[in-house]
């Protein structure tokens, strides 16, 4: 098949990318490299399946496809939150010029949601059919509300004129080629102990949530994707649910080193806990996670060896 991948240059995009090319398809990998990096994709440059373009998912693209991957949209607090408008902006018309461009050529078209759209949830685990708790004017508005309206797009897209859709939640998700200024947890914390620095607990560090390993995910897409069962939404991710002290510990365990743990302010509506409930996957992909906490982090700690 040949694939459009939309953020393909990201940490989840790239991954992606590379699994999609080993499988035998023809891949087109766009981005604006907002967060994305070239150094993501430079093994991929020479191969006659891959091609790249710079390319905004906010202004109309076309392209003879079969299926599309759409990712682009920053993913972590400090990036999505650095432009605000520009990331309710890639959500929605991202989502709008992916979906017409689904029509058009009659692809199926797959939306990396994400478990932000439950908010801070009230009901734990998460499961599909629960609605969230969404601040919808905060700082995390611009993401969370973002991506929910993306959802009712790919919905009113699918009802009204029957383009094949997948919607998938996204959990918490870890690996190499996260960026190491991503800002976001598992990142900062392996930063951190590489360089001797302490590590930053927000808030007393008892918030919760569950780690997946990227190859994990990545299998859970192309399973998802290639299916003819269900739509989604459905929830993607690793049920194994941890505090932020704890991660701390494990990270200061594997990675050695002195440094100590310090604490700073809890950023503006961060979600206390966090689980997916993933028997929807469980059951219609045969699908779950495999890479423990422990040995995900190893992996990821000698990513970063190479890169700070
Ligand atoms: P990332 O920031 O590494 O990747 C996002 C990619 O999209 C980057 O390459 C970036 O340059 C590109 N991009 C951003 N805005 C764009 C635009 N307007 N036009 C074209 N390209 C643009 O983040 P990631 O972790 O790889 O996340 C990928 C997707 O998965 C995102 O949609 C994110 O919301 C979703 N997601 C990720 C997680 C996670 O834990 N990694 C969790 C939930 C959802
Ligand atoms: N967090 C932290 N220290 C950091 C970065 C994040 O304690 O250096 C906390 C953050 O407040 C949140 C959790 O870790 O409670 C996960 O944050 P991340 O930004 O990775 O993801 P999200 O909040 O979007 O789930």
């Amino acid at each position: 098949m040949r694939i459009l991948v939309t953020g393909g240059a990201g940490f989840l995009g790239s991954n992606l990318c590379d699994r999609l090319i080993n499988d035998g398809h023809e891949v087109i990998c766009l981005d604006n490299f907002f967060t994305g990096r070239k150094a993501n994709i430079t093994h991929l440059l020479n191969n006659p399946h891959f091609e790249l373009v710079r390319h905004d998912v906010i202004d109309p693209f076309k392209f003879e496809v079969d299926q599309i991957y759409n990712l682009a949209c920053p993913a972590s607090p400090p990036h999505y939150q650095y432009n605000p408008i520009k990331t309710t902006k890639t959500s929605v018309m991202g989502a709008i010029n992916c979906l017409g461009l689904a029509k058009r050529v009659k692809a199926r078209v797959f939306q990396a949601s994400t478990s932000e759209v439950y908010g801070d949830p009230q009901v734990h685990p998460q499961p599909e059919d629960y609605w969230g708790n969404v601040n919808p004017i905060g700082r995390r508005s611009c993401y969370d509300e973002g991506k929910r309206c993306a959802e009712t797009l790919f919905f009113d897209y699918h009802r009204e004129n029957k383009v094949d859709i997948r919607v998938i939640r996204i959990f918490n998700t870890y690996g190499p080629r996260m960026l190491s200024d991503d800002g976001r947890v598992v990142s900062n914390f392996i930063v951190q102990a590489l360089k001797g620095e302490d590590l930053t607990i927000y808030g007393d560090g008892s918030q919760t949530r569950s780690f997946c390993y990227v190859d994990d995910l990545i299998e859970g897409f192309v399973r998802f994707m290639n299916q003819t069962q269900i739509v989604g939404p459905m929830n993607c991710g690793n049920p194994g649910e941890f505090t932020m002290l704890q991660l701390a510990e494990a990270v200061l365990k594997l990675a050695g080193g002195k440094s100590k743990i310090v604490h700073k302010p809890l950023p503006a509506d961060d979600p206390k806990q966090r689980k997916p409930d993933i028997s929807l996957a469980r059951r219609v992909l045969k699908w779950e996670p495999q890479v423990a906490l422990e040995d995900g982090l190893k992996r990821t700690i000698a990513y970063f060896k190479t890169q700070v």
